[in-house]
């Protein structure tokens, strides 16, 4: 047999959701596929973040919806958690997954696994622990780090990010969280759900800045009240210090400077590209704000493909799987696609969860656009009676012939809502067809419904 140019068909830098798609479907393919992870095979989807997230989110909500059980006519006093028994619980939830640290499931897939730093020598060779592999094509997965900012003293103490904060062994008694995104407002209720006293500060104007107005508002005013979180917007950390054994946070706010002492400080403001893996050495075009790809996802060398959070397009897992997918069909096809990005839902996952699909008002608003949108509140819904919840609402936007381009739910499990409304503005539906469309009675989703007729009238 001749001998093979390339040591593989495909190297995938990163082995999560941004990689593993492609390479288990070019294995799948008969390609001769390597994949290679400097840390957890799996990435931070199972390992470190969705999953782990979610399973404790899981938890905190039972919790809190049994300890709030007495309106229900339920007993509730003897109430307790075991924190050790929820990590316990975290950890199940991520090897159920299959891919969490676990290399086995790659090379079950019959995909070559290789553990360490992969960095570019040439456009067709990488180093890996002192050995080189080529391959003919390779793909860019190599995810994100966390931005941290640079505030006096903050890396003098010992502060935690979105990771570490999920395997801290027990509540603190107080946390500061700086930021208001979703991972930092989903991480402020999973604390405050078991004690601990949470303070959360963001220079934006409101909490959850990206979405609209009156989402940041409902959640600061659903939190505060039912958790206790206080919730420091227009607010700059000056400076993080140690004070005996606590950590001392001086922030200024209203033009008042004053201190506040807490046990944990978390940074939680997001993420820059993971681009350092000698991309020159291989004349990728790249800056700081991530790798620069062409609508097919190839790289400024047309062998070598980038997806997930490396394109600094805050994709999140979701993105990155599809990004993943389009590169695995663009590798082999002449006919390229692109990928569709409209109606990803973005979702935070506090109870109520926040869903925000295609087009806000707020983007509208800053483009100028002229759209019609249409509020339900939840309490419109007989649903709100009986789950004893009325603070929710979905808001639908249409363009102006009633064709749905966007929505936001903030509804428990709203989440779960998400599809019909992605499927809406995927399909180009009119509010006419949403009203239309039956929807179970006594579920949340008789609120699209009745935002669907608000459009209308
Ligand atoms: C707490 C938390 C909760 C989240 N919840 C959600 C959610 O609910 N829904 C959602 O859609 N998204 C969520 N996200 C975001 C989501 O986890 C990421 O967007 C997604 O995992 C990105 O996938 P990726 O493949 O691009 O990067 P990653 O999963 O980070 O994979 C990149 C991999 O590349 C490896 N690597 C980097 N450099 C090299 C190198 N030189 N050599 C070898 N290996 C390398 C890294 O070790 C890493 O494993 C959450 C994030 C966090 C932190």
């Amino acid at each position: 047999m001749a001998r093979q140019k390339f040591d593989f068909d495909l190297i995938v830098i990163g082995s999560g959701a941004g990689g593993s798609a492609a390479a288990t479907i070019s294995a799948a393919l008969g390609k001769r596929v390597a994949i290679i992870e400097k840390d957890d095979f799996g990435g931070e989807s199972p390992n470190l973040g969705d999953i782990p997230m979610s399973a404790m989110l899981q938890t905190a909500q039972i919790f809190d919806s049994a300890k709030h059980g007495d309106r229900f006519g339920l007993r509730t006093n003897a109430l307790s958690y075991n924190y050790p028994s929820i990590q316990e619980w975290k950890k199940l939830a991520v090897k159920r997954t299959g891919a969490g640290g676990n290399r086995n499931y790659y090379e079950s897939k019959g995909i070559s696994t290789f553990k360490g730093i992969a960095r570019f020598i040439t456009p067709h060779e990488i180093t890996i622990n002192r050995r080189h592999l080529s391959a003919e094509n390779f793909l860019i997965a190599t995810g994100s780090n966390f931005f941290i900012p640079n505030i006096p003293g903050l890396s003098d103490v010992n502060f935690h990010t979105m990771h570490s904060a999920l395997n801290i062994t027990r509540p603190p008694k107080t946390m500061f969280i700086i930021g208001s995104n979703s991972r930092a407002i989903e991480l402020a209720e999973l604390f405050s759900t078991f004690g601990t006293k949470v303070y959360l500060a963001d220079s934006s104007a409101r909490i959850l800045p990206n979405e609209d107005e009156e989402v940041g508002l409902l959640l600061d005013k659903h939190l505060k009240e039912a958790k206790g979180i206080t919730f420091l917007t227009h607010t700059r950390v000056l400076e993080v210090s140690k004070s005996s054994i606590t950590k001392r946070v001086v922030i200024r706010r209203g033009g008042i400077e004053r201190s506040i002492n807490v046990e944990e400080v978390v940074v939680c403001l997001g993420t820059t590209p993971n681009v350092d893996l000698g991309l020159e050495n291989a004349d990728i075009e790249y800056d700081p704000t991530g790798i620069k790809v062409n609508n097919y996802l190839q790289t400024s060398q047309k062998h070598i493909f980038a997806a997930g959070d490396v394109l600094g397009r805050n994709s999140e897992t979701q993105g990155a799987l599809m990004e993943s997918r389009v590169v695995a069909f663009n590798l082999y096809h002449r006919n390229k696609i692109i990928p569709d990005y409209l109606g990803a839902p973005r979702i935070t996952w506090t109870n109520p969860n926040v869903v925000s699909i295609g087009m806000q008002e707020d983007d509208c608003l800053k483009r100028d656009l002229k759209v019609k949108k249409a509020i339900a509140p939840l309490n419109t819904t007989p649903r709100s009676n009986t789950a004893d919840f009325r603070d929710g609402f979905v808001k639908l936007i249409a363009d102006k012939n009633n064709v749905i381009i966007g929505a936001t739910i903030v509804a428990p499990n709203g989440a779960e809502m998400a599809g019909e409304l992605t499927l809406a503005v995927r399909l180009g539906m009119t509010a006419e067809q949403l009203r239309e469309t039956p929807h179970a009675f006594l579920t949340w989703s008789e609120a699209i419904r009745i935002a669907a007729s608000r459009l209308i009238n």
